[in-house]
């Protein structure tokens, strides 16, 4: 990928004579040619793809669903809150300025403001209309006794899936349990209302899984989702006492939060942005959970431990 993390990694399951592909990958010439390399190396022939079921709608996992739905015929499955946002991408027109303006990050010239992601990403981005769309605890028959259960773990994206090979015990995890690095876990506008407290019921719901291999979509693969779960739970909760400690002296802005607990350069627009989204999630938990109350005046919102 043209970006960090670099490395997105896509599985393909076979079933008898039948492939599944997980994930994408987005649409760059490098990261098609290097897909269509590992066909090559491994002797798949493309029809051989008949399904491509992806964890979440972004740009490295479902960039190129669309051309490798042309190239395989595969069918395409997504969950429905994804497939909203593949459509909905279009016409998002740039950054939520008056969003980010009421949680007290300075305004900048027009042009500082960041690009839509439609423009950001141009061709990286080639979804595909899914043929099916994925529910909670659906199991997709993939062939030769295997199968495919749907665990949905919303909290990364609302729609976010797991997704369980049986009767292997191999946990495909997308975003939502990465080894080494925290997704992105925001408050978006018009997005779900409590993502963060979504995403740790999601890693309270992993652990109730059986699994004997974990396949992130960036790092390696691993053992023991229980442990990598806890240990997320744990970086979210030491992260928000970090917020309560900065809002018990006064009410403050969840862009001043930011800065003081993201290491971020206020002058990149794109860490602010993410950064604030971010403390957003915490605060909002915090509100939710009667340890921090939130005030708006002259349309600007604070935030104050109680
Ligand atoms: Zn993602």
């Amino acid at each position: 990928m043209p970006m960090r993390p670099s490395i997105v990694n896509v599985y393909l399951v076979r079933a008898g004579a039948t492939w599944t592909l997980v994930d994408t990958g987005m649409n760059t010439p490098a990261s098609v040619a290097a897909f269509r390399a590992v066909l090559d190396e491994v002797g798949i022939p493309e029809h051989a793809i008949v399904r491509l079921v992806a964890t979440h709608h972004h740009v490295d996992h479902f960039g190129t669903s669309g051309p490798y739905r042309e190239l395989t015929h595969a069918e395409v499955y997504l969950h429905p809150l994804e497939a909203e946002r593949t459509t909905s991408f279009r016409s998002v027109s740039g950054e939520p300025t008056e969003y980010l303006r009421r949680h007290g990050v300075p305004e900048v010239a027009p042009d500082a403001r960041l690009p839509p992601p439609s423009r950001f990403f141009g061709s990286w981005y080639a979804p595909a209309e899914p043929d099916h769309l994925l529910a909670d605890e659906d199991e997709i028959p993939l062939g030769d006794g295997r199968s495919v259960e749907v665990v949905w773990t919303p909290g990364h994206t609302p729609g976010h899936c797991c997704l369980l090979l049986q009767p292997d015990g191999i946990l495909f995890v997308g975003d939502h349990l990465l080894p080494k690095i925290t997704p992105h876990v925001g408050l978006w506008p018009n997005g779900p209302e409590n993502p963060l407290g979504d995403f740790l019921a999601s890693h309270e719901k992993i652990q109730r899984l059986d699994a004997r291999l974990v396949c992130p979509a960036h790092g390696g693969v691993y053992e023991d989702h229980r442990r990598r779960a806890r240990q997320l739970i744990d970086f979210h909760r030491v992260r928000k006492l970090a917020m309560l400690e900065e809002i018990r002296r006064r009410p403050r802005t969840a862009y001043d939060v930011a800065l003081s607990v993201f290491a971020i350069a206020p002058d990149n627009r794109f860490q602010v942005f993410a950064a604030t989204l971010e403390t957003l999630a915490h605060l909002e938990l915090l509100r939710r959970e009667g340890r921090a109350l939130r005030a708006e005046r002259d349309g600007v919102v604070t935030y104050q431990g109680r």
